[in-house]
């Protein structure tokens, strides 16, 4: 079985060597020849552990190769994934939907034998349905092609254990030939016992938007209750901690901090919303609004305690550590690390950014920050250091590690993994998310 990925992004890149190291051949496709080229010589145009070894393997052992040629997958494929962007639309809450429909119409106008359109890409239910008929409307005379949904739930940081090993795997397809085709791709996770849940278009789309509006809320969960125990006091570690113990609840995602970001996350739950309102339920996913604002309200909080420590932002200097929206990832779309580096400097701060492998993607969308190599040199003679993304080597960080180079002792953690103590033990003057802070009450009373 011969298989093509079409879109060659963090997803589609992931999946492409994934595939190739079970055994398939493997063609990828973009519109993007920069993209591809790199690929082809095995450089992965992004960072993600694990996935350069895996690509420059699979480029050498000429198992996996790339094209910007929709006509040669046409050729090549007996199954072809799309995983296409689906960012949100300019100015709208709703999904960009044009390269998923492109990239569908341009596979089956391609294809030269009955195969298998397989859709991993986000989108709004009711999507597969359409796209279903639009490959059968492209689909040349005599050629019958097959669709399924089979929605992806891998992490960034974690994408190539998670292609490799899935926790488990969702097809929605109104074919048996596509379900049990499909489960030969997938033969060897079957073999491990992996759920597979075989299922119709729309609960396959539905689950992943289902599954990413479940995270962010619990994150804005615990974030509404970092909003409370900064104005009552408390400490919003040990309230994570003493619920997670729940088994009905968990500790995972509940880490207050400066929120979610990502390319997945908001878009998908604004998508979510968008499109439940165009089915008449407006008042059903009404409370993502909710996450989706005290989301955003984190960021504020940051800009805000910089602000209380420095009196005003014109003309100071800050450290920012970490802009991607996660650790292990230089993916900066819609993170609030880069957000709120952006807006300090809106405020008139002199920024210096450092971030372990985001700087080059972070200076793409905001060229104007001072953008360094190292924590020592961000830190040099800066008046408040803010933690903003988990990285590990901002986690291992220790008062000492900084004090020959900051001009003041003053620290935001953004993500809660510093131990407050420690600092403070030391002489600097801590912030953390969640944490009360008397002169904040007073203003805003
Ligand atoms: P991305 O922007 O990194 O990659 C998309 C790629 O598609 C780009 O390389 C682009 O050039 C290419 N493309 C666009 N139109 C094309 C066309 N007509 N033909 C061929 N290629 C085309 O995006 P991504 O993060 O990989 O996300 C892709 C999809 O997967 C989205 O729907 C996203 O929501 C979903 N998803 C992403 C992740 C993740 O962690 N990144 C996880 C699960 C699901």
């Amino acid at each position: 079985m011969r298989l093509t990925v079409i879109g060659t992004g963090y997803l589609g890149a992931t999946h492409a060597a994934a595939m190739a190291e079970l055994g398939f051949e493997v063609l990828g496709v973009d519109v993007d020849p920069a993209k591809i080229e790199a690929l082809g010589r095995g450089e992965l145009p992004f960072y993600e552990p694990g996935l350069p070894e895996l690509l420059r393997k699979h480029t050498a052992s000429g198992r996996l190769r790339f094209t910007t040629s929709m006509e040669k997958a046409g050729a090549f494929g007996d199954v072809h994934f799309i995983a296409v962007g689906t960012p949100q639309k300019a100015g709208e809450a709703a999904a960009d939907m044009t390269y998923v429909d492109a990239a569908v119409a341009g596979i089956a106008a391609a294809a030269t034998r009955d195969s298998l359109i397989v859709g991993k890409s986000t989108v709004p239910v009711g999507s597969a349905r359409r796209l279903k008929e639009i490959a059968e409307e492209y689909a040349p005379a005599g050629i019958h092609l097959d669709f399924a949904w089979n929605p992806e739930f891998l992490r960034e940081g974690f994408a190539v254990e998670d292609t490799l090993r899935p926790d488990r795997l969702v097809v929605g397809t109104d074919s048996r030939t596509a379900d049990q085709t499909l489960r030969r791709v997938y033969a060897s996770a079957l073999t491990r016992g992996t759920p597979y849940i075989s299922t119709d278009f729309e609960t396959a789309e539905l689950v992943k938007v289902a599954a990413n509006a479940f995270l962010a809320t619990k994150i804005s969960f615990i974030n509404a209750f970092a909003e409370v125990t900064e104005t009552v006091g408390g400490d919003i570690q040990t309230l994570a901690d003493a619920i997670g113990h729940d088994a009905r609840i968990g500790r995972r995602f509940l880490n207050a901090g400066v929120g979610f970001g990502g390319g997945c996350l908001p878009k998908d739950i604004r998508a979510l919303q968008a499109r439940i309102g165009e089915l008449g339920l407006d008042k059903t996913m009404r409370f993502l609004n909710e996450v989706d604002e005290i989301n955003m309200r984190r960021r504020d909080r940051v800009v805000f305690l910089a602000e209380q420590l420095l009196g005003d932002l014109a003309d100071k200097r800050i450290a920012v550590l970490g802009t991607s929206f996660k650790p292990d990832s230089d993916d900066v779309r819609d993170s609030p690390a880069l957000d709120i580096a952006g807006r300090l400097y809106g405020g008139g701060a002199e920024v210096l950014v450092y971030d372990p492998k985001a700087n080059e993607n972070s200076a793409k969308r905001f060229p104007r920050l001072t953008y360094v190599d190292s924590i020592e040199e961000a830190v040099q003679d800066v008046d408040v250091v803010l933690l903003l993304t988990e990285w590990q080597e901002f986690k291992d960080m220790k008062p000492g590690d900084l004090e020959a180079f900051v001009g003041s002792r003053q620290i935001v953690d953004g993500r809660n993994v510093l131990d407050r103590v420690d600092w403070e033990n030391a002489g600097w003057t801590f912030r953390g998310l969640g944490l009360k802070v008397p002169e904040v009450v007073s203003a805003r009373t």
